[in-house]
């Protein structure tokens, strides 16, 4: 017998077919655009790395990769103290007149810092390291010898300095060469190299927004959902772990922070901290309690925060302009200086 043709059944399975259809077109269309989160928090190069970003739709949490990524640099390319660095490989070919094979990062890296010494006259110097092992930095603002900190006499002092001078300093195809002594320190651009590093990473990929912070420095991802500025806090030198307040920031910048307050330690009543002015091998005093720098590439913004803070406050606001940076100094005296608005909060 003939299936008897039942229109009414036809019907009501095209609509369940079409409900359903819609209902898949509205269950993916939301997965698309859930908004996903990835916050982590990690210990890297010595200083808290901090993921904060978002993303629509499908996408692989980048933290995993970012954190891998300061590792290898910190291992393979910047630490002084890891003889697996390049920059240790570089440090032991001080005084040999063959010098050493940069890798094409390293000499763009070596390249600009130059740069930076040249135009801060000499304020920024990563032949420091002389000088920074001399007052142990490390040793002292990991806690480690705090208690029995005792400044270097000050001949101890020029003896680390004629060791010093990025002038000494000379690259040339492709090769450094230094003189016997000398030693590079690459700590004030570690975590802005590091930055450049992130958003290389993550301007290549998915779409993501939001900020990732490694110590004092801070890069902003991407374009805010509404299209409005960041805001990025500016730690308050004067009254520990609080914010003074903040500045806004457009997409794929960096925010690098130096202040007096960030490594210091005391002896006999006097603060010692951890920005050493290379005129005088002492830390730097030039009136400014901290000095932000934002710029495109976090080398630059970290370089320059460091240099800018061993300036008085004209001069570093000039250094940054001819640099194409901008500033915001808060001096000691709590006076705010620059080209950058520092937004207090309310
Ligand atoms: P932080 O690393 O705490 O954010 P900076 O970026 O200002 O601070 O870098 C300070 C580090 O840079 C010091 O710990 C030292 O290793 C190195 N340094 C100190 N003085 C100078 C200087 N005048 N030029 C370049 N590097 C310096
Ligand atoms: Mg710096």
């Amino acid at each position: 017998m003939k299936p008897k043709f039942d229109r009414n059944r036809l019907i009501a399975s095209l609509v369940s077919a079409i409900v359903l259809l819609i209902f898949m077109f509205i269950v993916i269309k939301n997965r698309q655009n859930a908004t996903v989160s990835f916050n982590e928090t990690a210990f890297v190069m010595g200083t808290v790395f901090q993921v904060n970003l978002s993303s629509q739709g499908k996408t692989e949490d980048p933290s995993a990769e970012l954190v891998n990524i300061g590792n290898r640099l910190e291992r393979d390319t910047l630490s002084w103290r890891l003889d697996s660095s390049e920059v240790a490989a570089i440090n032991a070919s001080a005084g040999d007149p063959q010098g050493h094979e940069l890798s094409p990062e390293m000499e763009a890296v070596l390249t600009e810092c130059l740069r930076i010494s040249a135009e801060s006259d000499g304020a920024f110097d990563i032949t420091l390291g002389a000088l920074t092992k001399l007052w142990d930095i490390d040793g002292w603002a990991n806690g480690d010898n705090k208690g029995d900190f005792v400044p270097p006499a000050k001949s101890e002092i020029d003896e680390a300095l004629s060791n010093c001078g990025y002038e000494k300093l000379q690259i040339k195809d492709h090769r450094i060469y230094m003189p016997e002594g000398m030693s590079v320190d690459l700590g004030a651009v570690g975590k802005g190299i590091y930055l450049d590093s992130c958003r290389d990473y993550l301007s290549s990929g998915d779409e993501l927004r939001g900020v990732i912070l490694a110590g004092g420095s801070v890069l902003t991802a991407g374009e805010k959902e509404n299209g409005e500025d960041w805001n990025v806090g500016i730690t308050d030198p004067f009254s520990d772990g609080e914010l003074i307040g903040y500045i806004q920031v457009g997409p794929w910048q960096s925010v690098s922070t130096s202040g007096s307050y960030e490594r210091f330690v005391e002896y006999e009543g006097e603060r010692y901290h951890h920005i050493l002015d290379p005129a005088t091998g002492y830390p730097a005093k030039k009136g400014n309690a901290s000095v932000t720098i934002v710029a495109k590439s976090g080398l630059l913004s970290d370089a320059l925060s460091t240099a800018c803070f061993m300036l008085d406050s004209d001069a570093a606001v000039s250094l940054a302009k001819r640099m194409g940076a901008g500033i915001c100094i808060i001096t000691d005296d709590g006076l705010v200086k620059g080209d950058i608005e520092l937004i207090h909060q309310k």
